[in-house]
C-alpha cells in the first residue's frame, strides 16, 4: 500500500488523482489532503478517504474542517504544508503557481518521491530545486502529460542523455496548440475570456489554460523540459499537434524518433506517477485506431505567439530569470482573467517584465522568493501604466 499527499486536492489535477485513488483503493491510501479554501468540498473528501492531517489556506477554513472532524489533525499556513509534503510515500504536488515551491522543496529534502503537477515551482526555482535534488537524490517524476511521455520514450532508451557521449538528439514536445491556433492577428485582438478558457483537447484549470491560449505554457513546460532532463535549450524544439494524441517525443542521434500516444487524460500520467516502475493494470481510455484517422504536425507560429520566444529567452538567461517570467506571467494571466488587460497585452506584459530583469544569481532559496516579488511588484506597475 503506497500512501499518498495530495496537495491541492481541491484543483483539476488534485480531483483526478482522488479519481485514480479512488479505483485502486487496494494499492493507495490517502494519508495528507491540502486544499485551498474550498471547506466543502475537502469535507466530502475527508469523509471518502479519511485522511489523517489536512492542511488549508487559512485559519478560517481550517476551524470550519475542525469543528466537522474533532478528531483529525487540521492545520493551516506554510509551515504545516511544508510539513504535510513529508509525510507520504508519493507527494503529489498539484498547487496551483508559484505558491507551490516550498512544497517541491520540502518533498525532495525528505527524499519523498515527488509527483510534479506544479510546473511553476521547477521553473522559478530551477537552480535551487536542481542542488536540493542532487543532495538527497529523491525522485522527481512529471505529472504533466508531454515530461510524462517524454519519461516513458527515455527510460531503457537513454540512462545519460545528451553531450559528447549521450544517445539523445531532441527532445520534441508537442502542443495543441490551443484555441487560436488559426486565429488571425485582428481576431487575437479580440479575444474573451471565455474564448481563451475554451481549450479544444484538454479539460484543466483556469491558470493553465489561458497558459495553453497563449502558447505559454508550452513556453514553461521547455524550461520544466531543461530542468527534470538536463538538456540544453537548443536541444528542445516544439512542435504544433492539434488532436494531443502525441504527448511528445525524443529525437536520437541517428534520427530514430520515438513517441508516446495516448488518449488526452491527465489520469494517465498521475497514475504513471503513482506507480513508477510499474503501470497501471486499468486504462483511462484506449485509442480507437478506426476513428484516428490522421495525426497532424507543424511548426509554431512565434509571431503571433511570442510567450513561446520569451520563455527560450528566460531559459537561456538561467538563475532568477525564468521566475522573472512565470511571476510576469502569473500577474498579467491574473489580470486578464479579472479583466484588466486584454489577451494580446499579456505577452506584452510579460516582455517588459524582462526587459527589467536585474540578473541575479539564485543560489539560495530567498533570491528565488526575492526574484518573484521584485518581478511581481513590476508587472504590476507595467499593467498600471498600460
Ligand atoms: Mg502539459
Amino acid at each position: 500500500m503506497t500512501s499518498v499527499a495530495v496537495l491541492g486536492s481541491t484543483g483539476s489535477i488534485g480531483t483526478q488523482t482522488l479519481d485514480v485513488i479512488r479505483s485502486n483503493p487496494e494499492d493507495f491510501s490517502v494519508e495528507v489532503l491540502a486544499a485551498g479554501t474550498s471547506t466543502d468540498l475537502v469535507m466530502k473528501q475527508i469523509e471518502e478517504f479519511k485522511p489523517s492531517l489536512v492542511v488549508m489556506a487559512n485559519a478560517e477554513a481550517s476551524e470550519r474542517i475542525k469543528s466537522e472532524f474533532d478528531s483529525l489533525q487540521v492545520y493551516h499556513g506554510k509551515k504545516p504544508l511544508e510539513k504535510a509534503a513529508t509525510q507520504s510515500d508519493v507527494i503529489v504536488n498539484a498547487i496551483v503557481g508559484f505558491a507551490g515551491l516550498p512544497v517541491t522543496l520540502s518533498a525532495l529534502h525528505a527524499g519523498k518521491r515527488l509527483a510534479l503537477a506544479n510546473k511553476e515551482s521547477l521553473i522559478a526555482g530551477g537552480p535551487i530545486v536542481r542542488k536540493v535534488r542532487e543532495s538527497t537524490n529523491a525522485e522527481i517524476i512529471p505529472v504533466d502529460s508531454e515530461h510524462c511521455a517524454l519519461h516513458q520514450c527515455l527510460r531503457g532508451n537513454a540512462d545519460n542523455l545528451n553531450g559528447p557521449s549521450g544517445p539523445v538528439k531532441k527532445l520534441l514536445l508537442t502542443a495543441s496548440g490551443g484555441p487560436f491556433r488559426e486565429w488571425t492577428k485582428d481576431q487575437l485582438r479580440q479575444v474573451t475570456v471565455e474564448d481563451s478558457l475554451n481549450h479544444p483537447t484538454w479539460n484543466m484549470g483556469p491558470k493553465i489554460t489561458v497558459d495553453s491560449s497563449t502558447l505559454m505554457n508550452k513556453g514553461l513546460e521547455i524550461i520544466e523540459a531543461h530542468e527534470l532532463f538536463g538538456i540544453g535549450y537548443e536541444h528542445i524544439d516544439v512542435v504544433v499537434h492539434p488532436q494531443s494524441i502525441v504527448h511528445s517525443m525524443v529525437e536520437f542521434v541517428d534520427s530514430s524518433v520515438i513517441a508516446q500516444l495516448s488518449m488526452p487524460d491527465m489520469r494517465l500520467p498521475i497514475s504513471y506517477a503513482l506507480r513508477y516502475p510499474e503501470r497501471s493494470q486499468g486504462s483511462w481510455g484506449e485509442i480507437d485506431w478506426g476513428t484516428l484517422n490522421r495525426l497532424d504536425f507543424e511548426k509554431p507560429n512565434e509571431d503571433m505567439f511570442p510567450c513561446l520566444g520569451l520563455a527560450y529567452e528566460a531559459g537561456q538567461m538561467g538563475e532568477t530569470a525564468p521566475a522573472w517570467l512565470n511571476a510576469a506571467n502569473e500577474i498579467a494571466v491574473e489580470s486578464f482573467l479579472q479583466g484588466t488587460i486584454d489577451w494580446m497585452q499579456i505577452s506584452e506584459v510579460i516582455q517588459m517584465t524582462l526587459n527589467e530583469c536585474d540578473g541575479n544569481l539564485a543560489e539560495v532559496e530567498n533570491d528565488i522568493y526575492a526574484a518573484d516579488k521584485k518581478a511581481r511588484t513590476i508587472a504590476t506597475a507595467v499593467i498600471e501604466k498600460l
